[in-house]
């Protein structure tokens, strides 16, 4: 199921969840989410996500199962929450550091790992609102 003009919705979410439910788990998904995914491609260029769709091997960059061993015991992928990002033009620290330059561009985005510690790809949360300047946390 498309989510947004360059986003499908089995990219967000974990192969297992997606094989049980099928496109029931997009109620899982914060709404802001594949939103501010499509606003950091329009601004950033081709973005990866999950791509076991196509035979690839991420399938924990978006919803992960609640008892996975991948990351954070409430990591926010359990939450629907948060994305990994790998950029196919960029680096996540220049996409991090133009992030910060100009966070109005990306309303929902509430907290981001540091990329300087990631560094292949970046770690985004969102939220349906921000009321603080955006977090830089290190895993
Ligand atoms: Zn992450």
């Amino acid at each position: 199921m498309k989510l947004t003009s360059n986003f499908q919705l089995q990219e967000f979410v974990h192969k297992a969840i997606y094989t049980r439910i099928g496109d029931r788990c997009a109620d899982f998904l914060n709404p802001m989410l594949a939103p501010t995914c499509q606003a950091l491609r329009d601004e950033f260029g081709a973005i990866t996500i999950n791509d076991w769709m196509w035979g690839g091997k991420f399938t924990d960059s978006g919803l992960r199962e609640p008892h996975g061993i991948i990351g954070a015991r409430f990591s926010a992928h359990k939450f629907g929450n948060a994305a990994d990002l790998k950029f196919k033009t960029m680096t996540p620290i220049e996409v991090q550091s133009m992030i910060m330059e100009d966070p109005s561009k990306f309303p929902y985005i509430t907290r981001m790992e540091n990329a300087e510690i990631t560094k292949t790809w970046l770690h985004i949360e969102t939220s349906v609102r921000r009321n603080s300047p955006i977090k830089i946390f290190n895993p």
